[in-house]
């Protein structure tokens, strides 16, 4: 029995991927490590009975104890208050933990070579750290009926005020103000070096700093400025730069290049580019999330939500072949950087051989259904999540 120092914060969910949360733990986790977790129920009943609550504390719980890891929860909406039987709506949990953490999220591909990448050259995956504060996401708009000027005021008390125009409109059209903030754009890029120090990975950041000189400049220096001033040492000690290209150029050399960096993106870019690189990559169900606080307290969950269609099979009592892939890589990612800080080097090398055990798994054509569709040679027959599992079961053992 491996074991624990300081417990994980653990955050339950909902639907099939609470289902699989429990198998997880069962087969994967509890018969190697003497796992110590805090646990947080936030499966919709339970946010519904706390008012929501729970959701908050556990946030607070992952900035007090530095590590997390959560399973896929629903966010409800007006059907599944009738469903549940809710007393309220309530936001979206990943939004409240995000915005206690104040952090930034990262999606990363998990590759595995019988399923290849639709861009051929890539050999390493493409981590995408998006901005989630500002820009277009917190901006004001206007329909302008017909001509006249638009402008910026900022206006400082009673006392100054700065305008600028932005157009002497002759007719009718739209007009849009957006913002951002020095410290919130310092503490993405703080995310974003954490993150690839941690990963030994080399940052890209892109922008459009020819054409927007002040906005995207300002992001352009303010990167530049974190990273000169606190990260580049600890960058060149695990031997990554950082570099820093037009979004355009970015673009260009993401789809001819080999992949194995973390690209930075604005809050729009990494809306659209995260898409981009979760469906070349293969399947959701291969992708994982990790949160990173400017901090430094870091969530990891899967990018998938709760697999509900599975889930309603599987109440009809049907083996069904959900992936556990990236629920189990927010495991391994949870626990690894455990060990780390915690100093118990044999906590970061279980998590180690248990990811080689599920590749191995896969390699070897055990496999679920959503795999078993892109796999190429394709596997003999399709497993379910719990034949999967005690396959990996077997070989880590
Ligand atoms: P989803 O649960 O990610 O599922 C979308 C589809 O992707 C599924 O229907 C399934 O396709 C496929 N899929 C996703 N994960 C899979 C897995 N592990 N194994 C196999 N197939 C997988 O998204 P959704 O259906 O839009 O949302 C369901 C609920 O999840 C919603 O209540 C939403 O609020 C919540 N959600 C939570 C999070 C989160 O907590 N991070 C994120 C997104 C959504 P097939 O059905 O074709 O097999
Ligand atoms: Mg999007």
């Amino acid at each position: 029995m491996i074991p624990m120092k300081t417990p994980i914060v653990e955050i339950d969910g909902d639907e099939m991927t609470r289902i699989l949360w429990a198998l997880i733990k069962d087969k994967l986790i509890k018969p190697f490590v003497d796992l110590k977790t805090e646990y947080y129920d936030l499966g919709l009943k339970n946010r519904d009975a706390t008012e929501d609550r729970v959701t908050s504390e556990s946030a607070y719980a992952i900035k007090r104890l530095g590590v997390g890891v959560k399973c896929a929860t629903i966010t409800s909406n007006k059907a599944r208050k009738a469903e549940y039987g809710l007393k309220h709506l309530y936001p979206s949990p990943n939004a409240t933990i995000r915005a206690i953490l104040d952090g930034t999220v990262f999606r990363k591909p998990i590759a595995v070579s019988r399923v290849k990448p639709s861009v051929s050259t890539w050999k390493n995956p493409i981590v995408i750290g998006r901005h989630a504060y500002g820009d277009v996401y917190k901006s004001a708009e206007l329909l302008v009926p017909g001509p006249g000027k638009v402008e910026l005021v900022y206006t400082l008390g009673d006392e100054s005020e700065t305008r600028i125009l932005v157009a002497d409109m002759k007719g009718p059209g739209v007009v849009q103000g957006m913002h951002n903030t020095d410290e919130s754009i310092r503490n993405f890029a703080r995310s974003c070096f954490i993150y690839a120090i941690d990963e030994k990975i080399p940052v890209w950041f892109a922008a459009k700093d020819t054409i927007s000189k002040i906005y995207d400049g300002r992001f352009k220096e303010l990167f530049n400025e974190v990273y000169e001033t606190e990260f580049k040492t600890a960058c060149e000690a695990v031997g990554i730069h950082y570099f820093y290209t037009l979004i355009d150029d970015a673009v260009a050399r993401v789809v001819k290049g080999e992949g194995g960096f973390l690209w930075a993106c604005k809050n729009y870019d990494g809306d659209v580019m995260s898409d981009m690189i979760a469906s070349a990559s293969g399947s959701l169900a291969m992708m994982t999330s990790v949160l990173v606080s400017p901090s430094g307290a870091i969530e990891y969950e899967a990018a998938h939500g709760t697999v509900q269609r599975h889930y309603y099979k599987y109440l009809k009592g049907e083996k069904t072949s959900a992936n556990p892939v990236a629920l189990i890589f927010a495991w391994t990612g949870a626990l690894a950087k455990r060990g780390e800080l915690d100093g118990t080097p044999e906590l970061t090398a279980f998590a180690k051989k248990l990811e080689h055990a599920v590749l191995q798994t896969i390699e070897e054509g055990g496999m679920t259904g959503d795999l078993a569709r892109l796999a190429s040679p394709a596997p003999a027959q399709t497993l379910t999540s719990w034949e999967f599992m005690d396959a990996i079961a077997k070989r880590l053992a």
